[in-house]
C-alpha cells in the first residue's frame, strides 16, 4: 500500500473515531437529559394531582375535569392513585393501559421511587404520605416530542459523521500528498541518476528538515559513489596500461625475431627477455588479484597464530635470494621478552606479502640497497619499523603513494607498478593494524606498522 494511502487512512481513522465518539456521547447525554427532564415533569404532575386529591380533598371528578382542560397536559398522560388498602382512589387511565405488578406496588410502598417503560410510555411510581395514609401514585405519559427531538438529533449526528468522514478523506489525501511531495521529488531526481550521470545532485531544500537531511545523505552517498567510480575507472585504465606495456614488448620481440632466421643465442636471449616480461605480467596479475581479495574480504577472520619474527626472516631470505645486492638488517628491541610478544592472529600469506613489499621498497629505493627492520613490542601490540636511507618521498606525495598505481616522480626510473603500498595498507588494516609513513626526500623513508598481539 502506498504511503499516501496509508497516511490518508490513518488520518481518516483518527478523525472518524473522534467524530463517532463525540456523536455517541452527544446522543447519550441528550437521551439521558430528555429522560430526566421528562421524569421531572411526571413527578411534578403526580405530586400536584396527589396534593389536590389527598391534601386539598378535591372531588376526583373535579380534578379529572381540571386535567381534561389543562393546557400543559403531558401527551397521553395517565395518573393512578392507589390507597394503602389497594383501592384505586383516582385514575385517568380509563382503558387500563398502564400495567403494574404487586412487586412494583410493594417496592413503592417500601419507599422506593420506581421508573419503568411500557410500550411508548415512561412510567414513574412514587409514595405519597399524609399523616398515617400512604398512597401509591403512578404517573405515565408518552414523551413524543422529546423522542422526536432525539430522532432528529440522531439523523443530524449521522449526517455530520458521514460528511466529516468525507472531509477527513479528502483533507487527508491532500495533506498526505503535500507532505510526501518532497519525497516524490527526491524519487524522481534519483530516478534520473545513472552510472553516467553520477555528477547530478538532489535539491536539499533548507537541508534542516527530515527530507532535506535525507537529500543531503543521498548527495553524500552520490559523492562517495562518484569518487569510487572515478577511482575504479582510473584503476582499470592504469591496470590495462600496466598490462599492455609488457604485452606490447613481448609482441614486438616476437615480431622482430620472426622476421628472419636467427642464431641459437639470439633465440635464447629473445626467450629470456619474453620470459621476464611474462613474469612481470604474472606478478602484476597476482597483485591485482590480491587487491581484489583484500578489499573484498574486509577484516581477516582467520584464527591462525603467526610469529612475526619468522615471517620477517623468511621474507628477508627470499628477497636476498633473488636480489644478491639487497641487505636487510633485522633488530629485535629489548622490549621483546618472549615469543608471545611477536605473535599475532591472521593470514600468514597476506602478512608475508605486506612485509616483503616494505622490505623490497626500502632496498629498491636506496643507493645502499639496505633496509633496517626493528621489532618492538608492548603488552598489546607489535610495532615493526622499516627504515632506509634512500631517495625519500616529498610531503605532498606521502599520502598519494597509498593510492593505486601512484608512483612518486623521483621513483619513475625504478621498476615498479605502484600498487604494493595499497596492498600493504589493506592487509594491515584488515588485521586491525595501522600503518604510518614518514619521509624526507634525499634522506630516507620510515614505514611503521602496528598490529594487535594475539590473545593467549
Ligand atoms: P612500487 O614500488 O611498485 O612502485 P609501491 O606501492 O610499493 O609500488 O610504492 C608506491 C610508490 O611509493 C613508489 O612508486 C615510490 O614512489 C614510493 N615509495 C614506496 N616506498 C618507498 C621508499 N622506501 N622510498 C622511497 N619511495 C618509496
Amino acid at each position: 500500500m502506498k504511503i499516501r494511502t496509508r497516511l490518508t487512512m490513518q488520518f481518516l481513522l483518527i478523525g472518524g473515531v473522534i467524530m463517532i465518539l463525540a456523536s455517541l456521547s452527544i446522543y447519550y447525554f441528550s437521551a439521558k437529559y430528555r429522560q430526566e427532564a421528562f421524569f421531572d415533569r411526571l413527578r411534578a404532575k403526580a405530586r400536584m394531582t396527589s396534593n389536590l386529591l389527598i391534601e386539598a380533598k378535591l372531588n376526583p371528578g373535579l380534578i379529572e375535569q381540571m386535567e381534561r382542560n389543562n393546557p400543559v397536559k403531558l401527551n397521553s398522560e395517565k395518573i393512578v392513585i392507589i390507597s394503602s388498602i389497594d383501592d384505586t382512589v383516582f385514575t385517568t387511565d380509563y382503558n387500563n393501559e398502564i400495567r403494574f405488578s404487586y412487586v412494583i406496588i410493594a417496592n413503592i410502598r417500601a419507599g422506593k421511587q420506581i421508573i419503568y417503560k411500557q410500550d411508548d410510555y415512561d412510567i414513574m411510581g412514587s409514595l405519597y404520605r399524609l399523616s398515617n395514609d400512604r398512597y401509591v401514585v403512578l404517573a405515565a405519559a408518552i414523551d413524543s416530542e422529546g423522542k422526536r427531538h432525539l430522532e432528529k438529533l440522531k439523523l443530524i449526528l449521522l449526517i455530520v459523521c458521514l460528511v466529516s468522514i468525507l472531509i477527513f478523506t479528502v483533507a487527508g489525501w491532500i495533506y498526505a500528498g503535500r507532505a510526501l511531495r518532497p519525497i516524490s521529488n527526491v524519487v524522481k531526481r534519483v530516478d534520473q541518476i545513472s552510472v553516467t550521470s553520477l555528477n547530478l545532485r538532489i535539491d536539499e531544500g533548507n537541508a534542516k528538515d527530515e527530507i532535506g537531511r535525507l537529500a543531503a545523505t543521498f548527495n553524500r552517498m552520490l559523492s562517495r559513489l562518484e569518487k569510487s567510480f572515478t577511482v575504479q575507472k582510473d584503476f582499470i585504465s592504469n591496470a590495462s596500461h600496466e598490462l599492455r606495456t609488457p604485452l606490447t614488448a613481448i609482441n614486438g620481440q616476437l615480431e622482430v625475431i620472426s622476421l628472419k632466421d636467427r642464431t641459437n643465442d639470439e633465440y635464447k636471449s629473445a626467450i629470456k627477455s619474453v620470459l621476464e616480461d611474462t613474469r612481470s605480467i604474472i606478478d602484476l596479475a597476482n597483485r591485482l588479484l590480491l587487491i581484489a581479495r583484500t578489499s573484498a574480504e574486509g577484516p581477516v577472520h582467520s584464527s591462525s597464530k603467526i610469529r612475526m619474527d619468522e615471517i620477517l626472516w623468511q621474507s628477508r631470505d627470499e628477497l636476498v635470494r633473488f636480489n644478491k645486492n639487497y641487505q636487510v638488517n633485522i633488530i629485535l628491541d629489548d622490549s621483546v621478552d618472549d615469543e608471545s610478544q611477536m605473535t599475532v592472529t591472521g593470514d600468514e600469506s597476506l602478512l608475508k606479502v605486506a612485509i616483503s613489499n616494505l622490505m623490497e621498497n626500502g632496498c629498491k629505493y636506496s643507493n645502499d640497497h639496505t633496509v633496517h627492520v626493528r621489532i618492538r613490542s608492548s603488552d598489546s601490540h607489535i610495532r615493526i619499523t622499516f627504515k632506509d636511507n634512500g631517495i625519500g618521498i616529498t610531503p605532498e606525495e606521502q599520502l598519494k603513494v597509498f593510492e593505486p598505481f601512484y608512483r612518486s616522480l623521483n621513483a619513475k626510473s625504478f621498476p615498479g607498478t605502484g600498487i604494493g603500498l595499497l596492498i600493504v595498507k589493506q592487509v594491515i588494516e584488515n588485521h586491525n593494524g595501522s600503518i604510518t609513513l614518514t619521509s624526507e626526500p634525499g634522506h630516507g623513508t620510515e614505514v611503521v606498522i602496528t598490529l594487535p598481539l594475539s590473545q593467549v
